[in-house]
């Protein structure tokens, strides 16, 4: 059936040409022989009017039709002879049948020629003078209406007047390409100079770009640019289709990012295969390609989601080119449905993909510069936040700021160093968790077999290596897991001399993940940190040196004092009471003097782990002096301090120490005063405990009491 219907087709194309051709030779012939005019009002007027209206109606559908739905069926030149020759038959007729008896319509020719000239292509507008030319010669030879002279005059004066215009619209056409070329060389001298100012040309790396966000800039700074350009090449050129698609290296494929098309509805919206049909064609060609055809049967139109009846079509590609190297950036397409294209646009579309090139080239670079500002912006930020961390806990502080400055998506963070001398053995030091329950590891240590452990801190290796597959939640082990992470980052904390002294994770949520800039910038900011870490580690210590006292461990005398200020301020304040014990080793200078000094030593270590250990998490401990300890106990009146002193006492008598070739025991006194109720000065306090201490001594030692409780009885 379908060649039925192709057989009919051409039957009908061929029956409607032939009619055309034909009638209008008859209706030439009959109104040079003055028919018109002899018959009208009669009978064959009215056949011979009929037939023309249906030529009139014929060529109207034919060429009006295609430009309404070009898609349907393109206008082809064919019709626009059709049309102008069908066109002239009426203007004869016209001018014929009323024969200068109402005023003259001759200039209705001139007008027409203006016409063919101006809107249709320039060939139908000389075929519109041979046309008349020809009726002219025939009325001249066949009606009597006209001399010579008459003839003569008409056919000069519509020739003179169709090459006048043809040459106007000639020279028009040749100024606005001009104009164009200029414009565009200046375009691009211009976009050279910029690119040489950044003097970035030498110092990129094509490939280290952000695909989606530079195509995104470009296609948007494209559009603006190019609006114009393109459609003064696109009229001046008498496209159908000019279309601009970037290249996305890593998929070989095209993606379309501006048109301007006739088909507009007909142009496929996806990205296109690069090495598929006409695209494959200009992608594999250095120099823009045109492709031909003279029946309009061009094959691979991959851009449009129907074929077209296109004559020709030209492509391009747009390139980058930095020194020698030249990198694939896109092409740029055209096609046209009447005429082919020439040597002349193929210099035309090469310059054109010459100058997007350079566009592209600079809007890259212009990206580039501004990524990497906004990169190093960020990261002198991230890294501030270090500087004026001194302690482990302000540096852990600054750990999560410096990555919220990074990257937004960083939801949990996780710091482990090592739980005593060995490094393999990790402990949470920190945890920054909106998770109540992953918080809580903080303090925890980590198994010594933990994956994650074994990975980072043994082999130095970030984590997630390319081919881990488990599953992240679990990589701290079983019982550590970190539920509802959508990724984790694990980095070695490296310091200065090379030492690895811990490890630092950084967790998204709710599907978020890090870029690579964010990644890369995270593995610096852990150089970062592992030395504000080492530093807070000797920060610490510094502090410890001068804070505590070696022996023992406890507070030295020194913060003693300091802690009694601070707690005697903090009393008058809230006018709370708090109590001191002071405590002296009953007969020390025998336990040194038998068992020598390292023993004592060891006496006073343990004693000093013992008051340690059962003092209250706000009682302070310290070493007043030689083998005496104070207890400052923040909201404990005389009643409590003395229980607990009591209790201190009779722990005491049961430590055992080894003597060497026996064991021994200690016993200690203890004095106990009041703030407020014994004193309201620092000094006078500690000489009231010192003086309750003396008594217990005095009284037989191995005893505790209350200044006041002395003050009692000796009133
Ligand atoms: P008392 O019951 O009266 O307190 O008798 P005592 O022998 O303990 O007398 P005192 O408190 O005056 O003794 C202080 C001794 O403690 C003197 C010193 O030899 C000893 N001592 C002080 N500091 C240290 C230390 O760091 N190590 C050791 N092994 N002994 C110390
Ligand atoms: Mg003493
Ligand atoms: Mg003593």
């Amino acid at each position: 059936m379908p060649g039925f219907a192709k057989l009919f087709r051409l039957i009908k194309k061929i029956f409607l040409t032939v009619y055309i051709f034909a009638a209008s030779a008859v209706f030439i012939f009959l109104t040079a022989t003055d028919f018109f005019v002899r018959h009208k009002g009669d009978g064959y007027f009215g056949i011979a009017l009929f037939f023309l209206i249906v030529l009139f109606i014929i060529v109207f559908f034919r060429r009006i039709i295609p430009v309404l739905y070009p898609s349907f069926s393109p206008p082809s030149l064919k019709n626009d002879y059709e049309f102008i020759l069908v066109l002239i038959n009426v203007l004869y007729f016209v001018i014929n049948v009323t024969d200068q008896s109402v005023f003259n319509l001759e200039p209705l020719l001139y007008l027409f020629v203006t016409f063919a000239l101006f809107f249709m292509p320039s060939r139908t507008g000389i075929f519109a003078v041979l046309v008349i030319f020809v009726q002219e010669l025939l009325i001249c030879f066949f009606s009597t209406r006209y001399s010579l002279t008459v003839f003569l005059g008409h056919t000069i004066f519509i020739a003179l007047f169709g090459l006048l215009y043809y040459l106007l619209s000639y020279f028009e056409r040749v100024r606005n390409r001009a104009i164009l070329k200029s414009q565009i060389n200046r375009e691009v001298y211009e976009y050279r100079e910029k690119i040489k100012d950044y003097r970035l040309v030498t110092s990129q790396n094509a490939e280290e770009i952000d695909r989606d966000a530079f195509l995104q800039a470009t296609v948007m700074s494209i559009e603006e640019s190019f609006k114009l350009e393109f459609s003064i090449i696109k009229n001046l050129l008498g496209l159908n289709t000019l279309a601009l698609f970037l290249y996305d290296e890593s998929k070989k494929r095209l993606k379309p990012v501006y048109h301007l098309s006739d088909y507009s509805e007909n142009l496929i919206d996806e990205k296109i295969d690069a090495d598929s049909g006409l695209f494959s064609a200009v992608i594999n060609s250095k120099e823009p390609i045109v492709v031909n055809s003279e029946d309009r049967s061009i094959r691979g139109q991959v851009y449009y989601k129907k074929a077209m009846k296109i004559k020709s079509f030209i492509g391009a590609n747009v390139c980058e080119r930095i020194r020698d190297i030249v990198l694939l950036r896109g092409i740029i397409i055209a096609d046209r449905t009447e005429q082919p294209f020439t040597d002349e646009h193929r210099r035309i579309f090469s310059m054109l993909s010459d100058f997007i090139g350079s566009y592209v080239q600079t809007q890259r670079l212009l990206h580039n510069i501004t990524v990497e500002r906004e990169q190093k912006a960020k990261f002198f930020e991230a890294s501030r936040r270090f500087n004026d961390a001194l302690t482990l806990e302000q540096v852990m502080e600054a750990s999560v700021e410096s990555a919220k400055v990074i990257s937004g998506a960083i939801s949990d963070i996780i710091i482990t160093l090592p739980d005593g001398e060995n490094s393999l053995r990790q402990k949470f030091v920190f945890i920054h968790s909106e998770n109540e329950n992953i918080k809580k590891y903080e303090g925890k240590t980590i198994k010594d077999n933990s994956p994650v452990i074994k990975l980072v801190a043994e082999h130095r290796i970030k984590f997630p290596t390319k081919d881990f597959k488990g599953d992240i939640t679990s990589i701290y082990g079983e019982q550590y897991r970190i539920e509802g992470i959508s990724s984790i980052k694990v980095l070695p904390l490296i310091t200065r001399g090379d030492a690895l002294i811990g490890t630092f994770a950084v967790c998204t949520r709710n599907g978020l993940f890090l870029n690579e800039e964010e990644t890369y910038m995270l593995e610096t900011m852990s150089n970062i940190l592992a030395i504000s870490i080492e530093n807070g580690i000797v920060v610490k210590k510094i502090n410890d040196l001068a804070t505590t006292d070696g022996l023992t461990g406890l507070f030295n005398h020194r913060v003693f004092q300091e802690k009694m200020d601070e707690v005697i301020a903090r009393a008058n304040r809230s006018q709370g009471r708090f109590s001191l014990a002071l405590t002296d080793i009953d007969f020390f200078k025998k336990i040194n003097d038998t068992y020598g000094h390292p023993v004592g030593d060891k006496v006073l270590k343990g004693l000093s782990a013992l008051l340690k250990k059962m003092a209250r998490e706000t009682d302070i401990v310290a070493r007043y002096g030689g083998e005496e300890f104070a207890i400052i106990m923040e909201g404990t009146d005389e009643q409590g301090a003395y229980t607990f002193g009591e209790r201190i006492r009779k722990e005491v008598e049961k430590l055992v120490f080894d003597g060497g070739e026996k064991t021994f025991g200690i016993t200690i006194s203890m004095g106990i005063a009041t703030f407020f109720l014994d004193a309201n000065q620092k000094k006078e306090l500690i000489g009231c405990a010192d003086q309750a201490l003396y008594y217990s001594k005095k009284n037989g030692r191995n005893q505790v009491w209350n200044y006041h409780r002395i003050k009692e009885k000796s009133t």
